[in-house]
């Protein structure tokens, strides 16, 4: 099983990628998280990679490319990875080289208004990363973790981030419907268990297809 999620931030893709990876048993590659990471550590990446990320800028694709062909096992779930094209161009390329076509490319739809919404209001347990709706009160529900606010959850950055989304990601839509007819629209309105039915359903019916 090779999924890619698409959408803008604040989309969901980070908790469906979490329970398609559970459900599935495979692995779950989230460049946001694995660069916050690398940022945390301070290492070399991190620091190249800061400034870009506070202002809600794309970290440059061979930074990040290098950073998910180092980890990319058979079977994944990528959850902000491919952004741009020249992300797409290349993973398509690695994946070429292994023989190891992509089985679906979801795009979870969710309209501007509620993007800024949800992105203004949400809150993320500051140890394991786990996202919590606005007014979520206590810990986290996870590991006890303390919840607070992504840095680049303020509204600056998040219109950016948003401008970015449109001008670098949304383009990938077409890319995956055109060349490999690979694309499957998702609304991502809907409650998570709901979103998460519509994934496995679709998923599972592409398996028994093969
Ligand atoms: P979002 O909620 O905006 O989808 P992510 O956690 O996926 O947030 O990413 C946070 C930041 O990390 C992005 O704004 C960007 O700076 C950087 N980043 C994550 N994935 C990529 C990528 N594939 N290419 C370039 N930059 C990335
Ligand atoms: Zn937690």
């Amino acid at each position: 099983m090779r999924i890619v999620l698409l959408g803008p931030p604040g989309s969901g893709k980070g908790t469906q990628a979490v329970r398609l990876s559970e459900h599935y048993r495979v692995q779950h590659v989230s460049t946001g998280d694995i660069l916050r990471d690398e940022v945390a550590r301070q290492t070399e990446l991190g620091k190249q990679a800061k400034s870009f990320m506070d202002q809600g800028e794309l970290v440059p694709d061979q930074l990040v490319v290098d950073m998910v062909a180092a980890r990319l096992k058979d079977s994944f779930v990528l959850d902000g990875f491919p952004r741009s094209l020249p992300q797409a161009e290349s993973l398509d390329l690695l994946l070429k080289e292994k023989n190891l076509p992509l089985t679906a490319v979801f795009n979870l739809d969710v309209p501007e208004e509620e993007i800024v919404r949800r992105l203004t209001k949400r809150l993320v347990c500051l140890a394991c990363k786990a996202v919590f709706p606005s007014g979520t009160q206590g810990a986290c529900a996870k590991c006890g973790g303390k919840l607070g606010k992504r840095g680049d959850d303020k509204p600056e950055t998040i219109r950016e981030r948003l401008r970015v989304y449109r001008q670098k990601t949304k383009p990938l839509e077409d890319y995956y419907h055109h060349r490999q007819g690979l694309l499957r629209q998702i609304p991502g309105m809907g409650a998570p268990d709901e979103i998460f039915k519509l994934l496995t359903q679709q998923l599972d019916s592409a398996k028994s297809k093969n």
